[in-house]
């Protein structure tokens, strides 16, 4: 079964000018993973009648979905009510001193089978310890781009460094047939020293990768970097050489003001992550996204992690980057249905400099497909033609549980809504039992840093 052909009542490709294929179908080499022919389901039937068919009546076919943000972890709803920075502080980072590998690894493994269940093919990752990630992304047959979380500041020396981030490029960018990337990740700016940030750049340049950081995540980050530098976040950046990777995403970019907007669409190298539900959880802010798509600057769409989100349910994201936007702005017709499925799919591919192989159902694209069921309740009246809805209850109504069939590079890894290629329940397991000795070790940094703070030892 070389040839696989996937019909449903409705194919939607993401390509430019909207299209919606009703009774379509898509055509998959399933040893290359590259897509073959899509279009009416008749005629490309009558085209590869030696294709094994799998008909999914009831049901939609779309790109698989790109998170551009996220962070694998363990922490989901435990650090809950505080502004960024102090949670930060208080929580993330003193985890961050205690995380063994293992712990990363099993947080990884959670976190791409969640993605994946949930219609999510492609995942940014910033994360600790990402050799374990790699492993995880390799098994459960996600598309993956890793960024380890580095840092190389005297106050920050518990993190990833541009060492063993050099050493995950090394041995794993372009592993498992290309599905796993890896970029140099930097946690922000002020996580480094100055001759950290041209090392970056220059290890982006010699391996021809992109460069992934947050910025202009708070009113903080904002006014922090113009105490420091006399600079906005952005112009900082640029500054300092950190715009001149050969790619460069930017997580956030809550507090972009004009100038700095007019300045990442002139480099034409720099994509905005949108994470609507983190910014609006840690009260950070509301992304200019409008601004964003008019000025041509590649946005795609995010989750964040766990312990910002609480899940990673990029249709989810689509709602409230549509409700966020429209209840900013006051305009009930501000980012067009459409405009947020492109963010989820094309939009996002853009960001990763891979709009060419993944984003759109096209043919010599990869195959990564998802299938969503269309007969539920919450997705009735389904409708096309004069009184089309289905965008609308893509971003609106769907819900990533509603996705039942996820394929990335041509493999099923989902699968009538069960994950192929892994044990959910060993995976929750596996969690649940690192999570308290996690939390026990952490508490027992913060004890003693007190003790440290009050001059007892
Ligand atoms: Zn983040």
């Amino acid at each position: 079964m070389r040839k696989l052909l996937l019909q449903a009542d409705h194919v939607i490709p993401m390509t430019p000018g909207n299209e919606v294929i009703t009774d379509g179908a898509v055509v998959v080499d399933t040893v290359t993973g590259i897509i073959l022919d899509i279009g009416a389901a008749a005629s490309v039937r009558a085209r590869h009648q030696e294709a094994t068919v799998r008909s999914l009546p009831n049901r939609l076919l779309m790109p698989g979905l790109v998170n551009g943000h996220c962070h694998s972890g363990i922490l989901r709803g435990t650090a809950e009510g505080l502004p960024v920075w102090q949670w930060l502080q208080e929580f993330i980072d003193p985890m961050h001193r205690v995380l063994t590998p293992q712990e990363a690894e099993i947080a990884s493994r959670l976190c791409y089978a969640e993605a994946l269940l949930s219609g999510t093919t492609t995942i940014v990752d910033m994360w600790r310890f990402m050799h374990g990630s790699a492993l995880a992304a390799k098994e459960l047959g996600i598309r993956a781009t890793l960024v380890p979380y580095v840092a190389e500041h005297p106050d920050h020396d518990y993190f990833e460094t541009l060492q063993s981030n050099e050493e995950v490029i090394k041995t794993w960018h372009g592993q498992a047939n290309g599905r796993i990337q890896v970029w140099v990740g930097l946690e922000h700016m002020f996580y480094a020293v100055p001759q950290a940030w041209k090392r970056a750049t220059a290890m982006c340049r010699d391996y021809g990768v992109g460069l992934h950081t947050h910025s202009n995540e708070s009113q903080f980050d904002v006014v922090e970097t113009q105490k420091r530098y006399g600079l906005r976040p952005v112009q900082a950046l640029e500054k300092f050489g950190l715009l001149d990777a050969p790619r460069v995403m930017l997580a956030h970019g809550c507090w972009l003001d004009d100038a700095e907007i007019s300045l990442l669409a002139e480099r034409g190298n720099i994509g905005v992550i949108h994470n609507p539900t983190s910014n609006m959880k840690l009260a950070s802010g509301v992304a200019p996204i409008e601004k964003l798509l008019a000025a041509g600057i590649a946005v795609g769409l995010g989750t964040d992690g766990e312990k910002e989100n609480n899940n990673l349910d990029m249709f989810e994201e689509m709602k409230f980057a549509s409700l966020l936007t429209k209840v900013s702005s006051m305009n009930a017709a501000a980012l067009d249905s459409w405009e947020v499925c492109r963010m989820a799919t094309i939009g996002g591919a853009r960001t990763l400099g891979l709009e060419q192989q993944i984003g759109s159902l096209e043919v010599g694209k990869a195959a990564d497909v998802i299938a969503v069921r269309t007969n539920t309740p919450r997705m009735t009246p389904l409708l096309c033609g004069k009184y089309l809805n289905l965008h609308h209850n893509l971003v609106h109504a769907v819900q990533g549980g509603d996705v039942e069939l996820t394929m990335v590079a041509g493999q099923i890894v989902v699968e009538d809504g069960h994950l192929k290629t892994a044990s959910i329940a060993s995976l929750i397991a596996d969690a649940n039992a690192v999570v308290p000795g996690l939390f026990e070790r952490r508490e027992a940094w913060l004890k003693n840093q007190r003790a440290v703070s009050r001059g007892a030892i």
